[in-house]
Formats: C-alpha cells, sequence, structure tokens
C-alpha cells in the first residue's frame, strides 16, 4: 500500500471494525458511495450553496453558504454541461452531489443526474446528500443511485421512509456526530433499522473556520490529536456503534474528519494529476510540477522541470526560469511552491 494509508493499520471490537483514522464499520458494507471515495475515484459536486436550515455544526466556508456557486471539486463551473467536462478531466467513476442543500435547484440537481448518467453509462454511481425536505421520486427517474437525508427538523427523517418505499435507490442517514449527539444518532439508527434503510453515516463533527465559533460557544473543543474534529467525537461515535452492533441489523459506518484531507483527496488529486499531465509536466505525489521560462513582454514558454535545461536556456535568452509546483487543477491554483533556480521562495 502506498499514499496516505501506507502506515495504518486496522482493529476490530466485537461486530465494530475498521480504524478510527480511516472508517469504523459496524455490521455490513458501507455504502457504495462511500467504497468509491476512497480510492479518489468520486468527484465532489457542489450544486449550490443555497441552503433552507441553519445548522449550528455548518462546515461549509462562508463564500459558498448562502450562495448559489456550483462546483466540481476546487474548479467553479457555470452550467451543467461544464459540470460534465470537469468530472470527465478527473477520470471520476462516480459523483456525490452536495451544497447547500443541492435540491433547492432541483432542476440542476435533476439535469446533472441524468447529464452524468448519459456522459458516462448508467454504472457511474451517483449519491446526493439532502435535508430530504425537496426530495421525490424523480429523482429515482433521473438515474440517481443513493440518497443521504440529514434529517435537520423532526419529521424529515418520514421523506427517507418514503424514498425507500417508493423507489429503487439506496437510502441511508447521513449525520455528524459529537458528544451531545449521541441519542439523535441512536433514534435514527433505531428508525432506520425499522423502515429497513440501507445504511447510516456518522460523520466526526470537523470544527474548521466557519463553524468554530458556534462550536466553541457550545462548549465544543478542538481534539489536539485530531485534525479538524472536535473532541470526544471519535469516543461518542465508538459507543454508538458498538450499540448499534448489539441492538439493530443496519450498517452504521463513521467517517473520520481527518479522512477526506488525508485519503479522499489526495487520491483524487493524485488520480487528476496521472490523467490530466501536459507533456511538459511531471507528477509529485498529488502535485504537478513544470518548468517556466518568463521573458520581456509576458511571454512565457513551458518546459519539463529540468533545472539544468532550464539554467542553460535562461542564459542564453537572458529570461527567467523557475520550477512551479500546483495541484491539478484546470488553471492549476493554488501553486503550492515556486523555486527559481537557484533560489527558493514559497508564493502561496
Ligand atoms: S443542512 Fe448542511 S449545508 Fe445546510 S446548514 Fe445544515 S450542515 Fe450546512
Amino acid at each position: 500500500m502506498s499514499g496516505p494509508l501506507a502506515r495504518l493499520s486496522i482493529w476490530k471490537r466485537g461486530r465494530v471494525s475498521g480504524n478510527p483514522d480511516i472508517a469504523l464499520l459496524s455490521g455490513g458494507r458501507m455504502a457504495r458511495g462511500c467504497e468509491l471515495c476512497f480510492p479518489g475515484l468520486k468527484a465532489v459536486i457542489f450544486v449550490t450553496g443555497l441552503c433552507d436550515d441553519g445548522c449550528f455544526y455548518c462546515p461549509v466556508s462562508r463564500d459558498r453558504l448562502g450562495h448559489d456557486v456550483f462546483y466540481v471539486n476546487e474548479e467553479r463551473v457555470n452550467s451543467v454541461e461544464e459540470a460534465v467536462a470537469e468530472v470527465q478531466r478527473q477520470g471520476a467513476q462516480g459523483a456525490s452531489l452536495t451544497g447547500g442543500d443541492p435540491l433547492v435547484r432541483f432542476d440542476r440537481s435533476l439535469r446533472l443526474v441524468e447529464a452524468l448518467k448519459e456522459a458516462f453509462s448508467s454504472s457511474f454511481h451517483i449519491h446526493l446528500y439532502t435535508s430530504g425536505r425537496y426530495a421525490t421520486p424523480s429523482l429515482d427517474k433521473a438515474g440517481l443511485d443513493e440518497i443521504r437525508f440529514h434529517p435537520t427538523r423532526p419529521g424529515l427523517e418520514e421523506r427517507a421512509r418514503l424514498a425507500k418505499t417508493l423507489t429503487s435507490m439506496k437510502v441511508g442517514f447521513e449525520i455528524p456526530i459529537a458528544p451531545g449527539l449521541e441519542g439523535w444518532a441512536r433514534k435514527l439508527i433505531l428508525y432506520a433499522d425499522r423502515v429497513g434503510l440501507d445504511f447510516v453515516n456518522l460523520n466526526e463533527m470537523e470544527i474548521v473556520d466557519p463553524n468554530a465559533r458556534s462550536l466553541l460557544l457550545r462548549g465544543y473543543r478542538v481534539d489536539p490529536a485530531r485534525r479538524f474534529a472536535v473532541k470526544g467525537s471519535l469516543e461518542a461515535a465508538v459507543k454508538v456503534l458498538e450499540w448499534a452492533s448489539r441492538e439493530v441489523s443496519v450498517p452504521v459506518h463513521f467517517c473520520p474528519a481527518s479522512f477526506k484531507d488525508r485519503v479522499q483527496t489526495w487520491n483524487r488529486l493524485r488520480r487528476t494529476a496521472e490523467l490530466d499531465q501536459a507533456w511538459y509536466e511531471d507528477r509529485v505525489g498529488a502535485l504537478v510540477r513544470w518548468g517556466i521560462l518568463r521573458g520581456p513582454g509576458g511571454r512565457q514558454v513551458y518546459s519539463p522541470p529540468d533545472a539544468k535545461l532550464l539554467g542553460s536556456l535562461a542564459r542564453e535568452y537572458g529570461w527567467e526560469a523557475a520550477i512551479v509546483e500546483a495541484h491539478p487543477t484546470r488553471y492549476r491554483r493554488p501553486v503550492v511552491s515556486e523555486s527559481s533556480l537557484g533560489e527558493e521562495r514559497r508564493v502561496g
């Protein structure tokens, strides 16, 4: 095994197994949408930042939340067609539709599901995350494979039961977990088990800039040992998973906060870097690296990142030379480092 998972081991406690830094699972299999996240095969499509809820733990950045913006991973897109092209550039084999609440822009979500299925194939797996209040069976007809309900208000769990009864989609709940939310999690797990839902996902509660103030005011603290996580969230999840493993048969899955960063994002960027590498670029882990020669009047020429070659060309033409590393986004932003020949400087 290579990459960020290399040094992680698997542990087992009764029917709960996994690793607290990758995933913990009680009973059965995790949702298909989660399985595809591991190797970075899913594109994360942020359909809109609009949302009719105001959860105190909302981790969505404030330049997206409340704004009708549309992204595929880090790339801003302006249409369903552009979103499909971006998914293709990344070589994704599935997509996760999120927001905000993607169903506040119901038509956009529906057209996206149809367009992705048409552009790739019926086996291209799509899951969608929503409060559920705007869900209808037409999502199933459009080809949506899996729907995850985050019932932000009492009564919304009923929408999940209807989805399970009226459609062929896989249906589950997905909520954050932290100290004080164990009761909510148990209630939803019992309901999911009773009405025959396919899974319940518990996300380690993230503490990030957009929600830090709200969480700190409620007494939550950062776990110094777990990047981006609320202290006690893992322990709350383990308690709920151990209980679920004795009481219910519905699979319950815990997704750690750092997993997105360490595994999902790294794998996805590495894969995109492989697929979208220009002739003059080298891949370095999840980054791309290339050489650049800058001449008068803003002229630029790209070349392989060969310091010797760049140095001699720079001397011959009197141009500046540098080696640049960046994320493999469409416009190669953000730049992670730029090294002028002989002198290294960080640029952001
Ligand atoms: S439903 Fe999701 S996007 Fe909306 S406020 Fe709650 S956590 Fe944020």
